[in-house]
């Protein structure tokens, strides 16, 4: 163990300094273009809400627009105007956000969803917005019109686009059972959406833009007519359907400290865990404030000098601790916690079946304290 060593290099400015997230935009490009690959009729909107779940927004949509997306798209307000505040001018979709915040939203050209007359009202009054987005309710039952209220709303929009104060650019839908595809359910939906083009139509509106599938959904959902596919997860390489895809993210630690410990001592609070032999055990400086689930003490493990080393004891708000067993480990070691797999890393999905969740949660998990840094893989 090198502990003077370690005490020599320049202490460490917080925590966070420690752990990274090293987010590799090739993978993000190369996940744009297997799905403009395997759907080629469709035009891709890059879905970078949550901050491209924990990616980045701003990067993941500038990798994802080079890769040719061509829309993009985020659920709240605030995560659209900070895409354009940053010089992204691709089309750009939101579909939560409040009456108050119509008219940023206006200025900075981004499009809105509606699914209620009332909100279509909000819309209108506000000058500023111009393209719409209605959203048909097909069978997930959060947003959207209700089908027996959706003449109406068509038909006030088409009196709003012969006034000229809006335009209806999209109809759209989503998905029930997106990230595990449940065909007879999706087509069911695809069906109630191509009624709902049908009646939008009747009521005079011209839609340049149907969309309905998710990541999942572009693969296994056949909708030639539809326009765009919406991709959130499999940009991030999270492969619901086996098509390839990357994961684009490793968190990356270190070995914070090194210690022996003996036979019969615990470690980390309530000793939950107990040495059955004299053995090192490494101090991991990032916890369940940084988003390593709590719940996966005791499943857990991480990658250190090529070795899966499990993580013993509580996982604590801002470390863990894991066995390296006979492994000599410097302090300073990199620790990875997940990666892409090819290294015998824990992936994400990995975690998030330990946790007893799915990969989107582990990644948007990952807090504010561990910083992001970019970089193109050197393959
Ligand atoms: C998150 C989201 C998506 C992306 O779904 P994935 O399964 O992550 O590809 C698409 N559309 C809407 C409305 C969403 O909220």
């Amino acid at each position: 163990m090198n502990v003077v060593q370690a005490r020599q290099r320049p202490a460490p400015v917080g925590i966070a300094g420690l752990s990274e997230a090293v987010i590799d935009l090739s993978a993000i490009r190369d996940n744009v273009r297997t799905f403009r690959r395997l759907a080629p009729r469709q035009d891709v909107l890059a879905v970078v809400k949550a901050d491209a779940f924990g990616h980045g927004a701003v990067p993941v949509a500038r990798a994802a627009i080079e890769a040719g997306a061509t829309w993009l798209g985020v659920a709240r307000a605030d995560e659209a105007l900070q895409l354009r505040a940053a010089g992204l001018t691709a089309p750009l979709l939101t579909w939560l956000y409040d009456a108050a915040e119509l008219m940023l939203l206006g200025d900075m050209d981004v499009d809105v969803s509606v699914s209620t007359v009332a909100e279509l009202q909000q819309v209108a009054s506000v000058p500023a917005v111009k393209y719409v987005h209605l959203k048909l309710d097909t069978g997930l039952h959060r947003a959207g019109s209700t089908p027996d209220q959706w003449i109406e709303l068509t038909r006030a929009a088409a009196r709003h686009e012969a006034l000229g104060t809006l335009v209806v650019r999209g109809i759209w839908s989503h998905l029930s059972h997106g990230d595990a595809p449940d065909a007879v359910q999706s087509r069911k939906q695809l069906q109630l959406l191509r009624t709902g083009v049908l009646l939008a139509r009747r009521a005079g509106l011209m839609p340049s833009v149907l969309h309905l599938a998710n990541s999942a959904g572009a693969i296994t959902l056949d909708a030639p007519e539809m326009d765009l596919i919406r991709i959130g997860a499999g940009l991030y390489g999270i492969d619901e359907t086996g098509i390839g895809l990357r994961p684009a993210m490793r968190l990356m630690s270190k070995a914070a400290q090194v210690r022996r410990i003996r036979a019969g001592e615990g470690v980390s609070y309530g000793h939950d865990f107990v040495a059955e032999r004299d053995t090192t055990v490494l101090l991991v400086p990032i916890g369940y404030a940084d988003g390593i689930p709590r719940v996966t003490a005791g499943q857990a493990s991480v990658l250190c000098r090529g070795v899966r080393m499990p993580v013993v004891g509580r996982i604590a708000m801002d470390q863990f601790v894991v066995d390296a067993g006979a492994v000599a480990v410097d302090a300073g070691e990199p620790v990875t916690i997940f990666g892409d797999g090819s290294q015998g890393e824990p992936t994400a999905k990995e975690w998030a079946d330990w946790a007893g969740t799915i990969p989107h949660d582990i990644y948007c998990g990952i807090g504010t304290r561990v910083p992001r840094r970019y970089q193109e893989a050197t393959r």
